[in-house]
């Protein structure tokens, strides 16, 4: 027997609806490319997505085809994102930090009828305007007083005009909740990158997840500022949360450093944001030179990458702001896991509790996970096995766009398929999830393996040291032994042995790295990620002391 209750579609432009009506006042700051700050509410965000999906379709683009955008986080972006979704087409955030060549062949794969652009890429659109093959228009995000005198790129539309030409009478079309919204490239740190298509449904169903208390925790209430970029899956999710529970949204447009995060965070009295690791150093590393404190932000969710305990204390200690360390990833749109703690947590020491937290968290609902050994078995729950990570729920993908790589999944005994996130990691009895490595970056030292984060983790909690590397370096007896990559902070000393001798008592110790090497960066990718793979191949012949 049916339930008898209404059925409408998920659909993304139902967020915008609801955040004109019932949140039509609250403010979207941004900081814009030109350099000022500029100032709106939902209700002009509303206004000025429905004059999009207009210029949008008049541009010649039909329901279910690819329109790019190589866009930093600012309003402008956002009108996209619900314009372009909420029509019907599909919403394809370019990474403008990747290289020239892999723009043009995701852009080219996606088959990207029109490109967006912030003017700082202009000379990246420049370089690779004329390889485009899908790409009908290309549009500049800014007025006509900002638009280049001269530029390369053929018939150069500009953003302001294009929406002002419309007017804003436009119903957003009813469709299934199964179409594509959007879709967003992994980083392909191995092979080409792969495209995973999400859908208003998929996308819907995270927001919901998203929003509750124990995942983001985001309430009209807050104040956002996501430092994680719209192009790096979808800014977590934020984007569409922030018009579900009508936060105040403030976006830093290009300026990501720690000065110009930290004037936004206090003149806007930002309450909660959200980043990768490695951005929240140079936030930290200005903080602490201007003995400079936060007076609004209570909180911020780190992931992407593992972040070090040494990291999470200062942000609680120093500063009184609450690190919620998350996992996911593209494939998973991107929520699984968020850290918040049990009422049992409540009681333990600082340190103890710094323990639960380091760790990657308990699923969101909705998110399924299990570890498996190489046979595919499943492994306990008991925090003591190891092993590969699987995932599914309603927001994970089930393939890649057209096809790429075959079919992903894992099926189990029900015949239901489990993504295989390429992580390692350890499920304790409480449900909180630890990733020791991925499986590419794990160091196999005869036979056993060593998990490369727990010896950043110790690295990192050294005052010298600014980032630190664990990665595997050859070793004619063991195969494969751990050998540290530092970069130290500016001014600050560290020798070999010190580093080395740091890591006594506080680790095993066949998991103590053979060797330490110093060097002034360690190569980030296009999230913001250290580049393991970079890193192996400098190292490659590294000669370890003890081979
Ligand atoms: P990529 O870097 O592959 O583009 P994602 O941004 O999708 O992509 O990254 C997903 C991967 O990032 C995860 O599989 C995991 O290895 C890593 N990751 C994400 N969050 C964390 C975290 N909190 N701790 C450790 N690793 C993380």
């Amino acid at each position: 027997m049916l339930g008898q209750m209404q059925s409408h579609p998920l659909l993304i432009s139902t967020l915008l609806v609801h955040a004109e009506r019932h949140h039509g006042e609250q403010q979207i700051v941004s900081r814009r490319v030109e350099g000022d700050i500029h100032r709106y509410t939902y209700k002009d965000l509303a206004v000025r997505s429905r004059k999009v999906a207009k210029a949008v379709a008049a541009l010649g683009v039909k329901a279910g085809q690819t329109v790019g955008t190589l866009a930093w986080n600012g309003y402008r972006h956002l009108e996209l994102y619900y314009g372009v979704s909420g029509s019907g087409a599909v919403l394809h955030t370019l990474n403008p930090r990747l290289h020239p060549d892999q723009v043009v062949y995701i852009a080219d794969h996606a088959e990207d009828q029109v490109l967006f652009f912030d003017m700082t890429f202009l000379p990246l659109v420049e370089a690779v305007a004329a390889r485009l093959k899908t790409v009908k228009h290309f549009v500049a995000m800014t007025d006509r007083a900002h638009m280049p005198a001269q530029t390369k790129i053929p018939k150069l539309l500009c953003y302001e005009e294009l929406v002002e030409a419309q007017d804003d009478k436009y119903a957003w079309p009813q469709f299934d909740e199964n179409l594509a919204s959007s879709l967003c490239y992994t980083s392909g740190t191995t092979g080409n990158p792969k495209g995973v298509l999400y859908s208003h449904r998929s996308t819907m169903l995270h927001t919901y997840a998203a929003a509750l208390p124990d995942s983001l925790n985001a309430s009209a209430r807050d104040v956002i500022l996501p430092v994680v970029p719209m192009f790096h899956v979808n800014a977590w999710g934020l984007p569409y949360v922030a018009c579900m529970v009508g936060v105040k949204l403030v976006f830093p447009g290009p300026a990501l450093d720690g000065k110009s995060l930290y004037e936004l965070f206090e003149n806007e009295g930002v309450t909660m944001s959200a980043g990768v690791p490695t951005v929240w150093q140079g936030l930290l590393a200005y903080t602490d030179a201007n003995n400079l404190k936060f007076s609004t932000m209570n909180r911020t969710v780190i992931g992407g990458s593992a972040c070090p305990p040494a990291m999470m204390e200062a942000f609680e200690q120093k500063y009184g702001v609450q690190v919620l360390h998350a996992w996911g990833m593209t494939e998973m749109s991107p929520l699984g896991t968020v850290c918040t703690l049990k009422p049992k947590h409540l009681k333990l020491s600082p340190a103890e509790r710094m323990a639960v937290q380091s760790k990657q968290g308990r699923v969101v609902f909705g998110v399924d996970m299990k570890i498996i050994d190489g046979d595919g078995e499943e492994l306990p729950r008991d925090g003591k096995a190891s092993g590969e990570l699987l995932v599914k729920g309603p927001w994970i993908v089930a393939k890649y766009f057209k096809g790429e790589g075959g079919d992903p999944l894992v099926k189990d005994e029900q015949g239901q398929g489990w993504f295989p996130t390429g992580d390692v990691s350890m499920i304790d009895t409480d449900g909180y999830m630890q990733i020791t490595d991925r499986s590419k970056d794990v160091i196999k030292s005869g036979g056993e393996w060593i998990g490369s984060i727990d010896i950043e983790n110790i690295a990192m909690a050294h005052p010298a040291v600014a980032m630190a590397a664990c990665i595997a370096a050859f070793h004619p007896k063991w195969d494969e032994r751990p050998l540290l990559v530092v970069v130290k902070k500016p001014g600050a000393e560290v020798t070999r042995d010190e580093m080395l001798k740091f890591f006594e008592g506080k680790i095993a110790k066949w998991w103590t790295p053979d060797d330490v090497v110093f060097i002034d960066a360690i190569p980030l990718g296009a999230t913001g990620k250290m580049q393991k793979n970079k890193l192996r191949e400098m190292f490659k012949d590294h000669k370890l002391p003890t081979a």
